[in-house]
């Protein structure tokens, strides 16, 4: 194979970087900008420093929603918790966690009465587990969270201004002109449409990256995965941009090697949900993923809302710090994550989420009650079911499970029995399982897709 062709640094990004992304942003008044120049050096401050300053923003947080939300108000008052006995982190978990459903059934107690509905944005989320929920994130919040992306953009080495190559769903700028003029100046993304991704699509999009040479290639994990491989698997001239940026969805190793391995970059996870944005981003130590403890308090509880320990695996919680239009206060994103005790080697103080274990509700359950994660099973499955392209494991009862397999190319009649092996192996004789072929497995509207779902109700959190 050829050289890469590499990421090209042009002169039209400096423009970009310099006139008009400060020129667009005092035209929007948006400050996100001066927000961003803070933001680059405080994850290096003293960590007693920024866990003081967090106390103090929690402080504030918690008397606001008390007195402004009628929520809040009465779940405080019920569990007999004032505002004065929540001023630090550890006060916290007086407080019980929030749960999808209570946003559901008493959203709109939980805005703000102090703030003008109409100006805060709504965002109805696409609702991971089929089930959607309506939000509302003031503008001042909305600025700091687009500051804390763009910090991350940066981590991966690239610069504003510079064109970034986007493996996602339904970009909608090509609709509306200033959407598009905004791109074209400023945004400089090349799409590849998740939804659509076949294979004169992906070609294209490898066209696109040949041609403007982005720095930054982004995108869902799988996705970027099944790119990766289709660039390998077709001989294609190899893309090298400077840093990839994974998120939507968990990562797997045996994904992560293959993109790193295709593009010749290293990748940078991402972990956030659409409620509060971004929760934890990794450096380029690649140690772990550092929680954004600049709009975030991150918690990992057991089932009781108690925190666990450093190391042990918890439900993620999160308090976003910077939303007062509608304060999300110990909200159970659903997935679960292991925080490091050890600081990074980069030098920022902000702790690391060692691991993402997936979401809970991917969680499967073995007849003998052990609880197992949607990613370690991925894990497993991919790097030892040999023949198969896809595969999506759904449970169906406790001891009843349905593999839907995408044959490859090299399956040969040896693949059942190596699968139905596995399953034995990994899930005890009891389990009864299915094999149901298909010709593609689907990704959900959002463009992720999941290896695992449980259709139980019992969860490990
Ligand atoms: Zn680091």
């Amino acid at each position: 194979m050829s050289d890469c062709v590499k990421y090209n640094r042009d002169f039209f990004s400096h423009v970009s970087r310099g006139i008009i992304a400060p020129l667009w942003a005092a035209k929007e008044s948006s400050p996100y900008l001066r927000h961003l120049k803070k933001l680059v050096d405080a994850p290096y401050r003293d960590l007693k420093a920024v866990l003081a300053e967090q106390d103090s923003r929690l402080t504030r947080l918690i008397a606001h929603a008390y007195d402004n939300t009628k929520y809040y108000k009465e779940m405080m008052d019920e569990a007999g918790v004032r505002p004065q006995d929540v001023t630090t982190v550890a006060d916290l978990s007086k407080l019980p966690v929030l749960t999808k459903d209570a946003i559901r059934n008493q959203g709109d107690n939980m805005i703000s009465g102090i703030h003008d509905r109409s100006k805060l944005r709504n965002k109805t989320t696409s609702g991971s587990t089929g089930v959607s929920l309506s939000l509302y994130i003031d503008e001042d919040s909305q600025q700091w969270k687009r500051a804390c992306a763009v910090r991350h953009d940066m981590w991966c080495g690239w610069r504003q201004g510079e064109a970034i190559g986007a493996i996602w769903g339904n970009p909608t700028y090509k609709d509306n002109w200033r959407l598009w003029l905004r791109n074209a100046l400023l945004g400089r993304m090349v799409y590849l449409d998740t939804l659509k991704m076949d294979h004169a699509a992906m070609l294209e999009f490898h066209e696109a990256l040949l041609k403007k040479r982005p720095t930054q290639l982004f995108g869902h994990a799988h996705s970027l995965y099944l790119f990766a491989k289709f660039v390998k698997q077709n001989g294609l001239q190899c893309y090298q941009p400077k840093g990839i940026i994974s998120t939507a969805m968990v990562l797997h190793d045996f994904e992560r090697s293959l993109v790193e391995e295709a593009f010749k970059a290293k990748v940078f996870n991402r972990y956030g949900c659409e409620e509060v944005s971004l929760i934890a981003s990794e450096c380029e130590a690649h140690e772990g993923l550092h929680i954004n403890m600049d709009t975030i308090i991150l918690e990992c509880v057991d089932p009781n809302g108690i925190p666990v320990a450093p190391g042990e695996v918890g439900a993620v919680v999160v308090t976003d710090l910077s939303n007062y239009g509608m304060p999300i206060i110990r909200y159970k994103v659903g997935d679960a994550a292991r925080i490091r005790s050890e600081p990074c080697s980069c030098g920022r103080s902000y702790p690391l989420i060692e691991s993402l274990e997936g979401r809970i509700a991917d969680y499967v359950r073995t007849p003998d009650g052990e609880y197992i994660s949607g990613i370690s099973l991925t894990e497993n499955f991919a790097m030892q079911a040999k023949g198969v392209k896809q595969l999506q494991i759904i449970q169906e009862a406790i001891d009843f499970i349905v593999l839907r397999v995408v044959k490859g190319s090299d399956w040969t009649s040896d693949s059942v029995d190596n699968l139905n092996r596995l399953v034995n192996q990994r899930f005890g004789e009891q389990m009864r399982h299915e094999i149901e072929y298909v010709d593609s497995i689907q990704s959900e509207s959002s463009g992720k897709y999941r290896f695992c779902i449980s259709k139980l109700e019992d969860q490990p959190f």
